[in-house]
This record gives structure tokens, sequence and C-alpha cells, in this order.
């Protein structure tokens, strides 16, 4: 294959990257963007195995096809409950080829060059090894969270804040002396060193941020893997490796802010273990919640919502859990039907990542004309008949205003409690990911249903 033909399909190829990102910024576009970003990534591979990988073509099908077996068993087995986790450690994977190829690449290459060649080669396979290891460990302790393997509180060793930073100066001292190291032994220590550092770092940032920061992390360990793909693409001297890291990155990087605004929080602050910690001198306990929970059943539940003209369900977690969202969605329709104005409202961190609650409403046909992002529908709850919380606990939390000792004090959240009633949907009085009691089970106009949010919302199928 000609130079300029690869330069040709790789422009292809990074033009298709940035038009499905383009098509994925709302619902409608997104299947397109989808079928972009598909198109670009097969033109990748065909150029990038013609023109680079000509020999060993043996061991390359052999591991293309263990890769692609695994990934396509995966992607059938995986339930959409388990995707938060999936994408982590996916992300892990990302990470650790980093490191691999950055190791590859020095013991191949690095000490035959000389002078500033050898010198930009060195950074970029320190650089690539140090993201690499740190999206890689982190991954897997943001995998051991999502799933539940491991306690979503916050880890708060004593002065964690020094224990990152001094970490984070013994990089850079390593990398110094890894850059100026005379022979190739000592550069390999040095190498080896710093890529256990770079493991302690990652797995210590992931595993102090506490349970509602998830969100923020998620993105950012997505932003990370998009930069040690660049990393690699650096290594490797691959442009569209370069470019597609960079894309992933800085894609991965604005999510993070949205995120972090959506929750009200700093980005340093989230990535310092700040939000749901109780790190500084003053340690934070939230009010206890008091007061009396009102229950209601299936068939008052009916009459409530045949009466109503406004309706507003809120989706959470738990409507992922209980698989609910086809039977909302027919409840849903038999009240437009009736012509009662319904709507949703999706929160930014509901669910276990990010758009979650989207793709399941998308998936049950929910119209996209009637979901509605929290910033457009907060102030309407005043009008609101009968608002429906479907397994939604944090992001429906009112002591996020109410409690400014809270570990979630300052989240935005749907403001749910100001209609004139709230049914809330959920099996008893378990706290959300965070961890919070929440008092909107026991204000006077909140009324609970208890059970599987999918048996109680087929049975109200049957009363409507
Ligand atoms: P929460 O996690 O706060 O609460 C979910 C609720 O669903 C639980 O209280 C649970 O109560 C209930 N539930 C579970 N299973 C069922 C079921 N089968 N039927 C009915 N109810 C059920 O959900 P939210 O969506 O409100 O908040 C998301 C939280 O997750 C936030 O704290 C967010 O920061 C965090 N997070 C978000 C990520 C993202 O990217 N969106 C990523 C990682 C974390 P019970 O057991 O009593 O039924």
């Amino acid at each position: 294959m000609t130079s300029s033909l690869i330069t040709v399909s790789y422009l292809a190829a990074a033009i298709l990257f940035i038009l499905a990102l383009g098509g994925l910024k709302d619902n409608q576009s997104a299947r397109r963007g989808n079928l972009y970003g598909i198109l670009g990534m097969v033109i990748a591979v065909i150029v990038t195995i013609s023109a680079f990988v000509t020999q060993n073509y043996t061991i390359l099908i052999t591991v293309m096809l263990i890769g692609g077996v695994a990934g396509f068993v995966l992607s059938r087995r995986v339930k959409m409950t388990q995707m938060p986790e999936l994408v982590a450690i996916l992300h892990s994977l990302v990470g650790l080829a980093a490191v691999l190829i950055g190791f590859a690449n020095f013991l191949d290459s690095s000490f035959n060059l000389t002078g500033v060649e050898k010198t930009i080669h060195e950074i970029e396979i320190f650089i690539g090894i140090c993201i690499g290891a740190l999206t890689f460990t982190g991954s897997v302790i943001a995998y051991g969270k999502l799933s539940g393997m491991i306690g979503g509180n916050p880890l708060t060793l004593p002065a964690k804040h020094w224990l990152n930073l001094s970490m984070f100066i013994a990089v850079i001292v390593v990398g110094v002396q890894f850059v100026g190291a005379q022979n190739h032994s000592d550069a390999f220590i040095l190498l080896l060193v710093m890529t256990l550092i770079a493991m302690v770092f990652g797995m210590h940032m992931v595993a102090a941020i506490g349970g509602a920061d998830m969100p923020v992390v998620i993105s950012m360990l997505n932003s990370y893997s998009g930069w040690a793909a660049a990393a690699t693409g650096f290594m490797l001297s691959n442009d569209l490796l370069i470019v597609t890291g960079a894309l992933v990155g800085s894609s991965g990087a604005i999510l993070s802010y949205i995120m972090c605004r959506a929750m009200n929080r700093s980005f340093i602050s989230v990535i310092a273990g700040g939000f749901g910690t109780t790190s500084g001198s003053k340690s934070k306990v939230s009010a206890e919640v008091q007061g009396d929970v009102m229950e209601i059943d299936v068939a008052e539940t009916g009459q409530l919502l045949n009466k109503a003209k406004q309706v507003v369900f809120i989706p959470g977690y738990g409507m992922a859990m209980a698989q609910a969202q086809h039977a909302v969605s027919e409840i849903s329709k038999i009240l437009l039907a009736k012509g009662v104005n319904v709507r949703f409202a999706i929160h930014p961190v509901a669910g276990r990542m990010p758009g979650h609650m989207n793709v399941l409403l998308a998936e049950a046909k929910v119209p996209y004309d009637i979901v509605f992002e929290m910033d457009e529908i907060n102030n309407d709850f005043p009008d609101v008949d009968v608002s429906v919380v479907i397994g939604a606990n944090d992001t429906v939390n009112p002591s996020a205003q109410e409690d400014e000792d809270s570990p979630i004090a300052g989240m935005p959240v749907l403001e749910v409690w100001k209609s004139k009633t709230t049914i809330v949907l959920k099996r008893g009085m378990a706290a959300g990911y965070a961890g919070v009691d929440n008092p909107l089970f026991v204000k006077d106009n909140t009324k609970m249903l208890f059970g599987d949010a999918k048996a109680s919302l087929d049975l109200i199928i049957k009363a409507l």
C-alpha cells in the first residue's frame, strides 16, 4: 500500500470518527453516528494491517479472533445494568495495552536512537506507560466499585493528599533519571519503578473517591484511556491512533466537566477525593431522617394517575435494575391516549453511566420529545399533579438542598417534592449509591409504593 493511499485512508477514517462524535450529540442522529464510527474503524483496521503488519499474519489473525470472539460473547451476554462496569473494565484494557506497547517499544528500539530523537522517544514511552498504568489500575478499581465487589465508600487514608503529591513528585524525579540513564538496564528498572508508582496512584485516586462522585471518575478514566491511546500512537508513530486518542481524550474531558457541573463540584476537588468524603478537619455527619412513611397501593396509584392532568416520571438506577423501562413506556402511552400531559425528567447522573436512562427509554421507544433534561423541567414541578419516581434516590434527594452537612450538599437534584403528589417506587427504605438517607420518603405529599419497580408498574398497567 502506497504512503499516499495510507494517508488518504487515515484522513477519511479520522473524518468519520469526528462525524461519529458529532452524530452522538443527540438521540436521533446517534445511530448514524455509530455507523460512521464503525466504518471509520473498519478502514483503520484494514489499512493498518495491510500497511504496517507485513509478517506474522498467523499470530495477528489468531489474536484478533480471540479478542473478537471474547468481545462478541461479552456484548451478547452483558445485561444493560452491567454496562457501566463493562465500560470500566474495557478502559482498563486500553491502559494495559499502552503499558505493554510502551515496554515492547522500549525493549525494541529506544536505545538504538541517539540525541534529541532518543530523548523524545523516551519521553513518549515514559508518558504513555505512566498514563496507561494509572488508567489500568484506576479502571480495575472503578470496575470493582461499580459491580459491587468493592464497597462504594471512599478510602480515606491519613494525609491522602500528601500521598498523592509525593507519588506525583516521585514520578517526575524517576522520569528525569530515566531520560538521563546511561545504560539500558538502569533505564528499564526506572521504568518499572515508575509503572509501579503510577499503578498505586491510579488505585488510590479512584479508591479515594466517594459514591456520588463515580460519574466523574468514569468519564475521567474514559478521557485517560484516550490519552493513553494517543501516547501509544506517538510510540508507534501512528497518526490515526494519535488523532483518535486525542478525540476520546478531549471528549472524555468535556464529559467530566459536564458531570462536575451537574453535581456542582470542581473537577480538582473530585480528583483529590473531596466529594462524598469527610476530608479536612471538619467531620460532616448528615442529619438523620425522621418522620412517618406513607404507603400507597397499586389501585390508589392508578386512581391518582387517572385523575392527573400532568404526570412526570423520574427514572433512576432502580428502573435499570428492574428492567422496568418497557412497562413505564406502556403506562405513558395509556396516559397520553387519555390526554394527560406526560413527561420524563432525567438527571444527568441518574443510573450508573452517563446517558444510562436515555438509552433505556430509547430502547423502550419512549418518544424523545417527552424526555427532558433536569434544567428543562425542574421549575415545572409545582404544576405537576403526580411525580412518579421509579427507582431513583440520590438524584431526587432534598437533603442536597436542605442539609449543608450532607455528603451530597450542593448537588442539583430533581425537585419532585414540589409536585402535588410524589409516588416513589422502590423495594424498601435502602439508601442510593451515595449511601445518604433520603427525607423525600417522609415528606407529607410523598407516598411509597414498595416492591420491584417492574412488578408494580405491570400491576399499575392493569389498574389503568
Ligand atoms: P440511586 O443509586 O441513588 O438509587 C437507586 C434506588 O433504586 C435504590 O435506592 C434502590 O432502593 C432502588 N432499586 C434498586 N433495585 C430496584 C428494583 N428492582 N425496583 C425498584 N427499586 C429498586 O439511583 P439514582 O439513579 O437516583 O442515582 C444514581 C447514583 O449513582 C448517584 O449517586 C450517582 O452519582 C451514582 N453514579 C452515577 C453514575 C453515572 O454515570 N450516571 C456512575 C456511577 C455512580 P431499594 O433497594 O430500596 O429498592
